[in-house]
């Protein structure tokens, strides 16, 4: 039997959840298809939980304007809502003369994405900060913070359900197809079913390209690659040496071993990134060598063994080991040239930062600017 449904988004993590929410408010009929059941089970609850300032991004990418116009948007979302936060800091740490130099680059990357509040600290002014540390020189990034991923997305489904959104959850989108009458969304699970919609958003995750490669009708060479790259996180016993974030320069791939602080107050060490081919969460106990000697360049005082395996991410890459980053792919009608459908791809960090951001991109795409939580038209090229 197939049902007609206005809107369907597939995927409740985080930004499908925040896309869901913005839709349904600008008064569209929403069915949001979830394989899992529950909300936010792969890598929206799989992260560092970290509120970006949106200083390592390539100027005008879509990755620098959605993480500073989500960043905002998040920490008045968070303020409104109730949602657990802290805007704690962050020291980017240098340990040695190149990566003072690798500092200035990041504080001219970082103020050409509208980010001009970051404090060169002398190796002193740092320790005064943070007495564990051990560094040459730092940055001090006062609008970096830590969220409550979870309770961020049980606000947005609240939210969404309140507009009149529904979840489906145990209802993983295997395939559909496009004509010209509109798209066809074949939901599985234990009640399988068909959905007619007028439009459809793929925000999938991991799931993005083979949902956009299932999807008869969609111009295939529009999917882009996929690659994987795991973030494995250690944990450390006992009490945080640190009360703000701290992270070395970026390594290519990822941000380095940085360290992170909990809403509990838990430092956890990571990710460091793992090339993989398949999505698998194990964590390998053996990789903890590697991390002693990362986190012991900027603290020396790490004791032995007590690190403990933590958790692991892995993020939907758009481009292989060695390459330049990739930007986010937000790809609408103008791009594939299927009315009424939006794919997702290559959502990585800083991701969560910037949900609210790419549901006003959706929405955009969709037709719908007004009532956005962002500065929607700065987002537009
Ligand atoms: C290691 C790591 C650290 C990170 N740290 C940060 C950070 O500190 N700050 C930050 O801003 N960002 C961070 N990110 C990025 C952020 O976590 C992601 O960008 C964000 O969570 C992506 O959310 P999503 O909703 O697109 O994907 P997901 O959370 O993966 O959600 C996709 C959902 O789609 C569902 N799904 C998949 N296929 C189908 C299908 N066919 N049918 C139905 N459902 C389907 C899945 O079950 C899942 O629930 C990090 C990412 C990683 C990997």
């Amino acid at each position: 039997m197939t049902e007609a449904v206005d809107c369907v988004v597939v995927g409740a993590g985080v930004v499908g959840l925040a896309v869901a929410r913005r839709l349904a408010r600008a008064g569209r009929e929403v069915v949001v298809l979830e394989a899992a059941d529950a909300i936010g089970t792969e890598t929206s609850s799989r992260n560092s939980e970290v509120i970006h300032a949106g200083i390592y991004y390539q100027p005008g990418s879509l990755k620098a304007r959605a993480c500073v116009t989500g960043k905002h948007a998040l920490y008045d979302y968070c303020a409104s809502h109730g949602v657990p936060h802290q805007r704690l800091g962050k020291l980017i740490v240098a340990t040695s003369p190149e990566e003072e130099a690798g500092l200035a680059r990041l504080k001219a990357t970082a103020a050409a994405n509208g980010v001009d509040d970051l404090e060169w600290l002398t190796a002193d002014e740092a320790r005064a900060l943070e007495p564990a540390l051990s560094c040459t020189g730092a940055l001090l990034s006062p609008s970096t913070g830590i969220v409550d991923s979870h309770a961020l997305m049980l606000a947005l489904q609240g939210d969404a359900e309140d507009a009149g959104a529904m979840i489906a959850f145990g209802a993983p989108a295997a395939g559909g197809s496009l004509s010209e009458t509109g798209i066809e969304v074949e939901a599985g699970g234990e009640a399988p079913m068909q959905l007619a919609c007028r439009s459809l958003v793929n925000c999938a995750g991991l799931g993005a390209q083979h949902l956009a490669g299932a999807l008869t009708g969609f111009p295939q060479a529009k999917v882009p690659p996929r690659y994987l790259a795991k973030g494995n996180y250690f944990t450390l016993a006992g009490r945080s040496p640190f009360s703000r974030l701290v992270y070395p320069m970026p390594p290519p791939g990822g941000l380095g071993v940085h360290v992170t602080i909990d809403l509990g107050g838990q430092a956890r060490f990571g990710p460091d990134v793992e090339w993989i081919n398949g999505v698998d969460y194990d964590i390998d106990a053996g990789r903890a060598e590697r991390f002693y000697a990362a986190i012991r360049t900027y603290w020396p005082g790490l004791p032995d063994n007590s690190l403990q395996p933590g958790y692991t991410g892995i993020r939907p890459k758009l481009v292989g080991k060695g390459e330049p980053a990739a930007d986010f792919m937000v790809q609408g009608p103008q791009d594939h040239g299927v009315p009424g459908l939006v794919n997702l791809f290559g959502i990585e960090s800083p991701g969560l930062t910037a949900c609210l951001a790419l549901a006003d991109l959706v929405a955009a795409e969709l037709g719908h600017t007004d009532g956005s939580d962002t500065a929607i038209l700065e987002l537009a090229d």
